[in-house]
Parts: structure tokens; sequence; C-alpha cells
């Protein structure tokens, strides 16, 4: 459904996406990782046309993007990162606008915008005017004319983005649903997004991808170390330099106040290390157990954290903005 071969975007000097190739199955929901700025709404924007590559190969449901261009997007329902939705315009006049857009014959654009304002639980704000809509709502309906003339591919850019945990729920409900009919991809940042709903995971930072696979192949594939977690009462501030100390810890996987996921090197067990650590510096240890990897821990160890230099790039300056469907 997806076929993208050593895909490539420069900004000016700077590569954006380098090289990348990977595929996307029918009926599959695959899920783009990967920490900011690693290039996953640039090869969103790719593939749905926004974006032309500067090299590579991109087919999405069969159609060359490059040779047949509008054959190719037809194919394609994109909900951008920022989507823009006419403020001033209510939900139902919008998805008529949008109906007209896509080229549905007014007969067969009615019973399409009845058949998506009810998948996307919008039948109580249709004649709302969009403006006055929550976030989670502006977000179905963003959601809504992206699907409404029925395309093969869906794609996704960081769906669940600034809505609350009541919102995300009904947004994950319904990508879930959609993803039965539909092939879908998504960005995300969010790993427990991904992994409750990819089946596949394609990890990519600085523009490559890094790991591919479902998330529990993933979380298989950390072989060798170990992960020890630790809990300390009260956060002693000097609890992660002297833990990374502690021979046998290779390092420190993750850390939020008080917990530490230490990766340590195989046949080796620095319970009691640690234990005397604490004992020595009279911090309360409240846990020491060993943890399987998740997918937070391969995501930590596959992707790097500091941030690109921002020197050489072009200036293109059309990163931010929301995108306006054409
Ligand atoms: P995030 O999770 O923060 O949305 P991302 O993975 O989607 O990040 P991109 O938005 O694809 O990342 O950006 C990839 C890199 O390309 C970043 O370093 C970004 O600053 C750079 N970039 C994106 N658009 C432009 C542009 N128009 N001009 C110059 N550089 C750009």
């Amino acid at each position: 459904m997806i076929d993208a071969q050593s895909l490539t975007r420069r900004y000016g000097e700077f590569t954006a996406v380098d090289g990348i190739s990977f595929t996307v199955d029918e009926g599959e929901i695959v899920g783009m990782l990967g920490p900011n700025g690693a290039g996953k709404t640039t090869t969103l924007r790719m593939i749905t046309g926004f974006l032309p590559p500067t090299d590579g190969h991109l087919t999405v449901g069969g159609r060359d993007l490059f040779s047949d261009p509008v054959a190719a997007r037809r194919e394609v329902g994109y909900l951008p990162e920022n989507v823009a939705l006419y403020p001033e315009m209510r939900v139902a006049e919008y998805l008529r606008y949008r109906a007209m857009l896509e080229g549905l014959p007014r007969a067969k654009a009615r019973p399409r915008i009845s058949e998506t304002v009810k998948s996307c639980f919008l039948e109580e704000v249709e004649n709302q005017i969009i403006g006055t809509l929550s976030k989670g709502y502006r977000q179905r309906v963003g959601l809504a004319a992206a699907i409404l003339h029925h395309p093969s591919v869906l794609v996704l850019d960081e769906p669940t983005v600034g809505l609350d945990p009541k919102q995300i729920i009904a947004i994950r409900e319904l990508i879930r649903e959609l993803g039965h009919k539909q092939t879908l991809l998504l960005s995300s940042h969010i790993l427990p997004e991904v992994e409750l709903l990819c089946d596949r995971v394609i990890i990519i930072d600085r523009g490559r991808i890094v790991a591919e696979g479902s998330p529990r192949d993933l979380q298989d594939s950390w072989v060798g170390n170990t992960i020890l977690r630790v809990e300390l009462k009260d956060d002693p501030g000097e609890a992660p330099e002297v833990l990374a100390a502690i021979p046998g810890v290779v390092g420190i996987v993750s850390g939020d106040t008080g917990c530490y996921r230490l990766e340590c090197s195989t046949n080796t067990d620095p319970r009691q290390s640690v234990f005397e650590a604490a004992k020595e510096r009279d911090w309360v240890l409240l846990e020491l157990a060993h943890e399987q990897a998740s997918l937070e821990d391969i995501f930590v160890r596959l992707t790097t954290q500091e941030p690109v230099p921002s020197s050489g790039r072009g200036e293109l300056g059309d990163a931010s903005q929301e995108e306006v469907p054409s």
C-alpha cells in the first residue's frame, strides 16, 4: 500500500530524511516513532504529496507519487499535525466543502458525509461552528475530513497531541476502528500509544530508520543486557551518578523521580552493590527488581536525544505552518 524506497528530503545542506525505505501493507497499522526533529512529519508530508522528496521512489496504493501524483494523492487521507479547519464554517458545511474538493458528486457526498459524521461521533456538533469546538472535536472533524473520500491509506501525524486524557481515549478508539478498514500510518512520540494501536513500529532518528518490527519483536530484540528497576524514597540528587558507577551497570535507560531503570551487562547481578550503595548513603530503597525491557528502553537506547545543530539548513520556513487541504 505504501512503498517508500530510499526516500530523502533535504532542506538546503541539511538532510531531514536520509534515504529511508519501508513498506506498509494493506490493513496494517504502522506507527512511526521518533524524538523531536527525527523526520516523522517530513516523511508523512512526502507520502501525502504535500512535500516533494529530494530523492527516492514512492508509491501509495500502487500509484507512483512522481509520475501519477494526482491519483496517488486520491489514495491518501491525511490528518496533519496542525490541521487547518476554517473556524467560521459549521462542521457539516466544512465536510461538504471537503467532499467537493475531493471531487465527490453531490448525490454521493450527502450519504458519505452522514456516514462519516456517524463514524467520527460528530452527530451532536454537526451544525456547530468549528471555531467553537473543543480541541478533541476539532481533531475528530480533521479525521472525518481525512476519511471522507474513502482513501485506501490513512496518514495521521500526532493524532492525539494536545488532547486531554478523555479525548485521547476517544480518538484512539476511533483510530483503532478505522485501522480495521484502512491501511494506517501514524506518527507519535507517545510510546504506550504506539504499543496499543500499532501492529508494527518504525523507529526513526535523525532521518534514518534505526529499528523496525512489532512492539513484541522489538522488545524481544533486546538481547544481552538486563534491566534492573530501582526505586528510592525522596530521590537523592546524587543517585544517577552513584548508580551509573556501580560495576555491571552499563547505563541508566530511563529515570523518573526516584525510579531508575538500569541497564546491566549479562552475567552480572548488581543488586547487592545497589543495596550496599543505598545503605551506605542512608537512602530508603523501596524496590529493587529485574524487569523486561520495554519499548521505551529500546527507544531510548536507539535514539539520540541531543538537539540537532541548526546551522547549514535551508530557510524554507514551511515546517510549522498549518496545512490547508488542497
Ligand atoms: P516532531 O516530533 O518535533 O514533530 P519530527 O520527527 O516530525 O519532529 P520533522 O518536523 O520532520 O521532525 O523535522 C525533521 C528535521 O527537519 C528537523 O530538524 C526540522 O527542524 C527540519 N525541518 C523541517 N522542516 C524544515 C524546513 N522547512 N526548513 C528547514 N528545516 C526543516
